[in-house]
């Protein structure tokens, strides 16, 4: 690990709420940094963007500073100051997906990178030094692709009105909706998960819902005007929160497996009833009028968990079954054994040649990308990924000691849990669980 380049100014009487990261001159922080400790939010500053190799190699530092002071990731904040007005507006962009809102005066020099911030609440303010594209033409630049969260602002640079704003922005309530194809969305909701709106003709079918605060069918309201049902991949808080919204829901009943303490406990306040779910099984086929979409099993990581085939647009959703790039999740209450997830994963290998060129949507589409890293890693799920799983699964059985090198926690057990890969395949897993 490199030295640290980076120190964090903590707020003084208040705890930390938030995490911001500051693109300024030393003046201009000077300025900045007493505005954000006085609303509890920790701050990193970078003057001297040339001290990291890359933007990423910056962010990977940025992020794991504020993970260190425990900062709240779904309120992490960017403040451009004049002076890196640009470089401000480019990290913006590219990690729009991380940060909840951004305050930046000044405009940049290039265009490209910042239409990426289309989903991330701005506010931009005119600043005194003279940039190619000013504020005001990036924030229309922004509002001409559909973003409703860019706004231009007259006024002087972070008001208190500003920061009130920006303080109250959160992750929790964002979402971001991605057109794929005629009939087909992808939804990512707050930081993490990802979920699918398919339409038929005549009715749609959500694939989980997130767990984004506040309802989740609004939304989904305004992209189809067709009756929705709802499909769970598995029974997660994650995948299904919002899951009272919806008078049609399907789900395998194995999820009626799981521990329900740690449902509850996953998801206050939903009301859980597995008899009240529409079963399905391996085989079924959900008709939503000239889309089919077949439910196929993919047990391990959930005794039901389940995979939705969707024929009319080459396509399917996975959930967690086969993680969605980072890993498969094997170290919490209700997970199945190594050895019944290498039966699932050998299982679904058989239709490596039906299913051949079908795009793979997991539940958490992020963690291609690596978690909370962004440089060159991209593991999208495929066959090969299963593949490796096997291989994988198989030295765990064999007890190949090599894997166990990365011991860790999580806040769902009480065992180690490992982190264990091979080649593309990656997993966390505790040791009563390898059987
Ligand atoms: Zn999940
Ligand atoms: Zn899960």
């Amino acid at each position: 690990m490199s030295e640290k380049k980076l120190t964090v100014i903590l707020p003084r009487e208040k705890a930390v709420s938030s995490a911001t990261l500051v693109f300024a001159s030393e003046a201009e922080a000077a300025e900045i940094l007493p505005k954000l400790t006085e609303q509890g939010s920790a701050a990193a500053v970078v003057s001297d963007p040339e001290k990291w190799r890359d933007i990423p190699s910056m962010m990977e530092e940025v992020l794991t500073v504020f993970g260190e002071q425990a900062a709240d990731f779904t309120r992490l904040y960017l403040i451009g100051g004049n002076s890196l007005s640009e470089l401000a507006w480019t990290v913006a962009g590219a990690y729009s997906r991380v940060l909840a809102g951004c305050c930046i005066d000044g405009g940049a020099e290039h265009l490209v990178p910042v239409r990426d911030a289309k989903f991330l609440p701005i506010r931009a303010y005119a600043g005194e030094k003279q940039e190619r594209f000013s504020a005001q033409q990036l924030i229309r630049s922004l509002r001409t692709i559909g973003s409703e969260w860019a706004d231009f602002v007259e006024e002087e640079f972070l008001s208190s009105d500003a920061l009130t704003w920006l303080f109250s922005q959160t992750k929790e309530t964002q979402y971001e909706v991605h057109w794929l194809k005629p009939g087909l969305w992808s939804i990512e909701a707050g930081a993490i998960e990802s979920f699918y709106l398919i339409e038929g003709e005549e009715k749609a079918l959500l694939v989980d819902t997130g767990m984004n605060q506040g309802p989740v069918l609004p939304l989904v309201r305004s992209l189809t005007k067709l009756p929705v049902e709802l499909a769970l991949t598995h029974a997660h808080g994650d995948h299904m929160l919002h899951v009272d919204e919806f008078d049609k829901v399907y789900c395998s009943p194995r999820e009626g497996q799981l521990p329900m303490e740690f449902l509850h406990a996953m998801m206050p306040g939903v009301s859980i009833d597995f008899t009240k779910y529409i079963p399905v099984e391996e085989g079924d086929v959900i008709d939503l009028g000239g889309v089919k979409v077949e439910v196929l099993a993919a047990y391990g990581h959930t005794p039901g968990s389940v995979v939705f085939v969707d024929h009319a647009h080459r396509c399917l959703f996975s959930g967690d079954a086969f993680g969605s790039g980072t890993g498969v999740l094997m170290a919490i209450p209700g997970t199945m054994n190594v050895s019944d997830l290498l039966e699932s994963v050998k299982h679904f290998l058989t239709y490596q040649e039906t299913l051949k060129d079908y795009i793979w949507y997991g539940g958490h589409r992020c963690q291609e990308f690596g978690e909370q890293k962004h440089g060159e890693y991209y593991n999208p799920l495929c066959f090969e990924v299963l593949e490796d799983f096997v291989v994988l699964c198989e030295k765990l059985l064999n007890h190949d000691e090599t894997l166990f090198c990365e011991p860790g926690t999580n806040s769902w057990v009480t065992e180690t849990v490992y982190t264990v890969s091979y080649q593309k395949a990656a997993m966390w897993v505790v040791k009563s669980k390898i059987c």
